[in-house]
């Protein structure tokens, strides 16, 4: 068998997970100077970029959701495909017992997490035989965050602020712009988006999740989808949903289209969406060794360049400081807008804990407290453990849960990402609380204003999905939505689809 096969894998697990290829960087850079100083977004891609140089430095996870890793693999005829499959699932299990994966697979119907990332259905692993000698191993990392914002459409088919789509490509442009808008800051924008046009329900998703194992700057080769990709990424951009859905000049970094034939009575458009931690990197091995030849989309010439050249996130003097316990009048205070360090205890909270809170009373009080919608990388250490990368999830998936939550715990700010619905805000209304979004995937950022590990509660629901008792220090988040009904979550999605409109496509 091929001796270096594993290791070659494992390191490219390793390198997948904690250090962005130079074509995403190189659009990072761009969006980052695209964004006027002092704004929400460019404070947003701030944090991200220096989120980027921590996890190469440290080698850490750059976002806290490794995704589902998907690798898809090209063998020479007569390779043995049995055996590489299960070295690349051991090359799975001992990268997320090193912590550069997150434990992320979950038994469907008992809710328990292997712990490995191994089960049913993960990883993906896809088999192709070519006529060269030697193999080609590439692998994504795509989020859930991302993934629950994927969309397919059925042409014909209405849309919200755009009318009909029809089976030409400006129907298929429709539903691309329909699914960015959509999508809002819930995918961690600004994102990129893998579009298929035809095929069927299930090779329409495979093949639009494809397209994103195309650099972010090369050119379709067919000059019509060349020129469909072009448009979408001249348009969306004007649509001001922002970094992060906070509003601002960058939305998209990339917009790759493929076809597939179809049925004559189908017509689906399917859109795969990932965010700006877009994981995925490629190696070449020497199909007799198993050693890594070289490495695709890396130029071994070309050293990385840090995203930042200074400190990174630099504070202004308007923050304010929030310290847990935190009073109903200083949540009163806040507004939309605001910036804010929170520093004290924090607990972790995500859709186990909140499912849990419904029928159990909390395992610790509440009263006052800080509540993060995160589900933590943890290293276990003597009889301590440690968080190794920490960013926020995505909160909307807490929607019916939340208000009933802060009533009935005291619950002062929810962190998360992308926002929450109408629910919530009422609640946080009635009850006196904020809503604080924190920068989706800056995982190791995060997690450097963790001082400590104090406990934990509800192991039993694996780490992700456990309750964290954290003492945070100058943890920075902006109130999207606050105690007085206002939520720029909603202002963005009303004032994008007017954008949409405008746009007459
Ligand atoms: S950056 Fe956001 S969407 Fe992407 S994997 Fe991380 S949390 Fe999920």
């Amino acid at each position: 068998m091929l001796p270096s096969f594993f290791e070659s894998v494992l390191q490219l697990i390793v390198r997948t997970s904690t250090d962005l290829p130079p074509d995403v960087r190189a659009a990072m850079k761009t969006s980052l100077n695209a964004e006027p100083d002092g704004t929400r977004g460019a404070q947003a891609l701030t944090i991200i970029a220096q989120n980027i140089d921590l996890a190469v430095d440290n080698e850490g996870a750059i976002c806290q959701d490794t995704g589902m890793p998907t690798f898809e693999v090209k063998v020479p005829v007569g390779a043995n495909q049995m055996w590489m499959r299960q070295q690349i699932r051991e090359a799975v299990a001992e990268a997320t017992r090193r912590g550069k994966l997150r434990p992320n697979s979950v038994d469907s119907i008992t809710g328990k997490n292997s712990g490995d990332n191994l089960g049913p259905g993960t990883p993906i692993i896809h088999f192709d035989q070519w006529d060269r000698n030697d193999i080609e191993v590439k692998l994504i990392l795509k989020g859930g965050g991302c993934e629950n914002t994927n969309a397919q459409y059925a042409v014909p088919v209405e849309l919200p602020h755009l009318g009909r789509a029809d089976r030409n490509l400006d129907g298929v442009k429709k539903c691309i712009l329909h699914a960015v808008w959509q999508a809002q800051g819930k995918g961690c924008s600004p994102g990129a988006v893998g579009v298929c046009i035809g095929g069927d329900r299930t090779s329409g998703y495979t093949h639009a999740k494809e397209q994103l194992f195309r650099t972010l700057d090369d050119i379709n080769p067919d000059p019509r989808l060349a020129e469909l990709e072009a448009s979408i990424m001249s348009t969306v951009n004007s649509l001001e949903i922002g970094p992060m859905g906070f509003g601002g000049k960058v939305t998209l970094i990339g917009c790759k289209v493929g076809a597939l034939n179809r049925l004559p009575a189908s017509f689906f458009v399917s859109v795969a969406y990932d965010c700006w931690a877009f994981r995925r990197l490629g190696v070449v091995l020497n199909a007799a060794t198993g050693a890594i030849d070289h490495w695709l989309y890396r130029d071994p010439s070309n050293p990385i360049i840090p995203m930042l050249d200074q400190a990174g996130f630099t504070r202004t003097g308007r923050e304010v400081t929030l310290k847990a316990p935190i009073s109903e009048e200083q949540i009163r205070s806040l507004k939309v807008g605001d910036v804010v360090m929170v520093s004290g205890r924090m607990f972790t909270g995500r859709d186990a804990v909140h499912s849990h809170l419904m029928k159990h009373e909390p395992p610790v009080d509440m009263r006052g407290s800080v509540l993060y919608h995160c589900g933590p990388v943890v290293v276990k250490e003597g009889d301590g453990w440690r968080i190794t990368a920490a960013g926020p999830t995505t909160s909307i998936r807490e929607e019916p849960y939340q208000h009933e939550v802060i009533k009935r715990y005291g619950v002062r700010a929810v962190i998360g990402k992308g926002g929450m619905g109408a629910k919530t805000l009422a609640a946080l209304k009635e009850h006196g609380a904020v809503y604080l979004n924190a920068i989706g995937g800056a995982a190791q950022f995060y997690a450097r204003s963790i001082k400590s590990v104090d406990g934990v509660s509800l192991l039993e629901f694996g780490t992700p999905e456990a309750m964290w008792h954290l003492t945070v220090e100058d943890f920075p988040a902006i109130v999207t939505m606050d105690a007085r009904g206002n939520s720029l979550h909603k202002d963005i999605e009303q004032e994008s689809g007017q954008h949409l409109e405008e746009i007459g496509v």
